[in-house]
């Protein structure tokens, strides 16, 4: 509570404003003395003082006002300690605002630390804006973020798995051999709330299946339980931490990947097709090079002259026909693929998923002097009950790639990360900054009158 509207304005508690003037450049000059019940108070043996030593001027640095940089000079007053058996002989005025030899306002530093948190600016930019040096803005910053997430996570249904590199892979010459022998590959392994909007539930250094294992076992076994899918994208390291740590849960890979890969074996025929053909790359003006980007867009979304023209350009010739067998395998894989409820708007049955797969492999198995396409078709049956899962039950690995990319957002805005403590921290607060803000849009309003005297209020 304030004494007058000025000081309720400026709103450091335990401050009354006693005066304000125009700086030089912009600035504003606010004068202000201690208005706090417990300022007197010995810090020692808690008794108050009621014999004033000295007054001596402080300057806390403190926030901006609209723009322009606040100069704050507060007189505070030096007391004597009155208590005979008390060790100390002076102290000066406190505030939970302004603790002593502090040189900086907490509001200044906690805003600091904010927009560092919420609106994904760098430390080394929210300290040029606030005035401070990056140590101070960097504690402030991992003190808020060292709180998030909460001690526990809520119950999560659909569980995304992912990873990001952390820096680039390092690598030496060794000396006698001359072969580059890798000194140091950093990855970060995030685990994400698929289902819920809380983002980022924590994080792992490295990528192995005991690190992700490490992780979900420090998990409550309720909250494991309580975990139905979990998304993750081909990679077995993550599928066999899944299964050791969470028995009951399917496994989705995410379909994107496997439409992604699907895409690449045609890539991979049409190369090795082109260099058979012309004992060389593909240039721009070879006939198969003019429809490389047709054949990685859907079927459905071809107009029909695109298709015209796939047909007759891959009609041509043997090249082309490899490259058509294996575009049609990809058309193949997905039409199993779009039986999805989202894609269909209805139910899809198990059975229908895994005979269209079988027409697939059925396809790969008669076209296979392509080599490219038995390799995928060998990759696609290895995960098979996993691409079944996703169609049945529509989990997706979108969420963890988008927040992945939040990730790798930090990283680059910080020109990569020295410390991998920081990086944790960023990243994640970074990737739950949607989840504070669901949680803030529901706290509900509260109005409380600040000045204690004065006018009465007109509404
Ligand atoms: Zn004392």
């Amino acid at each position: 509570m304030f004494q007058d509207t000025a000081s309720a304005l400026f709103g450091v508690a335990g401050l009354q404003v006693t005066d304000v003037q125009a700086g030089p450049g912009g600035a504003l000059e606010v004068w202000a003395v201690t208005d706090w019940p417990g300022s007197a108070a010995c810090p020692d043996c808690g008794a108050l003082s009621d014999r004033p030593h000295e007054t001596v001027l402080a300057r806390p640095r403190d926030a901006r006002r609209a723009g322009d940089p606040v100069d704050l000079r507060w007189v505070k007053r030096r007391w004597k300690c009155t208590e005979e058996s008390c060790e100390r002989r002076t102290f000066t005025e406190r505030l939970p605002q302004v603790p002593p030899r502090c040189r900086v306002t907490a509001r200044l530093r906690e805003q600091a630390a904010r927009e560092v948190a919420e609106r994904g600016i760098t430390p080394a930019e929210a300290a040029r804006h606030a005035g401070l040096s990056w140590p101070v803005v960097h504690d402030a910053f991992a003190a808020r973020a060292d709180r998030v997430p909460g001690p526990a996570p809520a119950p999560v249904a659909h569980l995304g798995i992912d990873e990001h590199r952390r820096g680039r892979p390092r690598w030496r010459t060794d000396d006698e051999t001359g072969e580059y022998v890798q000194l140091a590959d950093r990855w970060h392994t995030c685990f994400y709330d698929l289902s819920g909007k809380q983002g980022m539930l924590g994080q792992a250094e490295g990528r192995t299946a005991d690190d992700a294992a490490y992780w979900l076992a420090g998990a409550a076994p309720a909250w494991l339980d309580a975990v139905r899918v979990v998304a993750i994208d081909m990679c077995t390291i993550y599928a066999s931490a899944v299964r050791r740590m969470l028995p009951g849960a399917v496994i989705a890979v995410d379909l994107f990947h496997v439409v992604q890969l699907a895409v690449k074996t045609i890539g991979d025929a049409r190369r090795r097709a082109v260099r058979e053909k012309y004992g060389r790359r593909g240039k721009s003006g070879d006939p198969e090079y003019g429809v490389k980007n047709l054949l990685v867009r859907n079927l459905e979304n071809l107009t029909p002259a695109q298709f015209a023209k796939i047909i007759e350009t891959l009609d041509a010739d043997e090249a082309g026909q490899q490259i058509a067998l294996a575009w049609i395998a990809k058309e193949k894989l997905r039409a199993a693929l779009n039986l999805r409820a989202r894609a269909t708007g209805s139910a899809p049955c198990e059975r229908q998923v895994r005979d269209r797969l079988f027409a697939f492999y059925d396809w790969c198995a008669q076209n296979e002097a392509i080599p490219e396409l038995l390799s995928l078709a060998r990759t696609i049956s290895r995960w098979e009950d996993e691409i079944v899962a996703a169609v049945l039950t529509g989990v997706t690995n979108a969420t963890s790639e988008s927040l992945n990319r939040l990730a790798k957002l930090e990283a680059r805005m910080a020109y990569g990360f020295r410390n991998p403590a920081s990086q944790r921290r960023r990243v994640r607060i970074a990737c739950t900054r949607g989840a504070r803000r669901n949680q803030s849009r529901t706290a509900t309003a509260r109005r409380t009158r600040l000045v204690s005297s004065g006018l009465p209020n007109p509404g």
